[in-house]
C-alpha cells in the first residue's frame, strides 16, 4: 500500500492516508500536492479521452507531478499532500444544487445580475459547473456556481470568459454542512 502524508493548511503533518485516497482528494481539489513519488507512477495515458474530454483538468496539468507531452500525460503518486481547508477526513458536504445554492445565499452569482431570491424561491435557481461538463469540467465544489435560470440559460454551455460573465463570489469549498446552513455559512 502507498502511504501519503496529510498535511494541514499550516503545514503539519495530520494524518497518512492511502494513496488512492489522497488522489481522490487531489482531484476533488480538497488538496494539493507537495511532493511526488518519483519511482511510483498513478497513470499514463492519452490527455483526450475518446468522446474528446480532456482526462486531467488544467489544474492538474498545471501540478509538478503531471508530465503533458505530445498529448501523453504521465502522473506521479503523490508522496505528501496539503489539505486546503481545516482537517475533517474529507467529510465534505456534496456539492448537489441544494448544498450549492444554499452556500451562495440563493444569490445569482453573476455579478451582473445578484439577484438574491427567498428559500421559498429557490426553485428559479440553478447549480451551475463553472467549465461546462461537455467541455470536460467536474463534478466538484471550485467548479460549481449558483446561477438563477435566466443567467443560467444565457451562459448555457459556454465559459465564464465566452459568456463575459464575472463571479461574484470565487468558488470555494465547504468544509462540513455548517458553512453552508449553520451561522456562520452564507445563508441570508
Ligand atoms: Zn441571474
Amino acid at each position: 500500500m502507498i502511504a501519503v502524508v496529510v498535511q494541514d493548511i499550516y503545514g503539519n503533518e495530520v494524518a497518512t492516508i492511502p494513496g488512492k485516497q489522497a488522489v481522490q482528494w487531489w482531484f476533488r481539489k480538497l488538496a494539493k500536492v507537495i511532493d511526488w513519488f518519483d519511482d511510483k507512477i498513478l497513470w499514463v495515458g492519452d490527455l483526450i479521452n475518446y468522446k474528446g474530454i480532456q482526462i486531467v483538468d488544467k489544474y492538474i496539468l498545471a501540478e509538478e507531478g503531471v508530465i503533458n507531452q505530445d498529448g501523453l500525460v504521465l502522473i506521479k503518486y503523490p508522496k505528501v499532500i496539503q489539505l486546503f481547508t481545516a482537517f475533517s477526513a474529507g467529510r465534505a458536504p456534496k456539492p448537489n444544487t441544494r448544498n450549492v445554492i444554499a452556500f451562495y445565499g440563493y444569490q445569482c452569482q453573476n455579478s451582473v445580475c445578484g439577484k438574491v431570491f427567498s428559500k421559498e424561491e429557490k426553485k428559479k435557481l440553478s447549480k451551475d459547473h463553472i467549465l461546462p461538463k461537455c467541455k470536460g469540467g467536474g463534478n466538484d465544489w471550485m467548479n460549481m456556481t449558483c446561477l438563477c435560470l435566466k443567467c443560467n440559460t444565457k451562459k448555457g454551455s459556454k465559459t465564464l470568459e465566452e459568456a463575459g460573465m464575472k463571479l461574484i463570489n470565487q468558488p470555494s469549498v465547504p468544509k462540513t454542512v455548517l458553512d453552508i446552513y449553520g451561522q456562520k455559512g452564507n445563508k441570508r
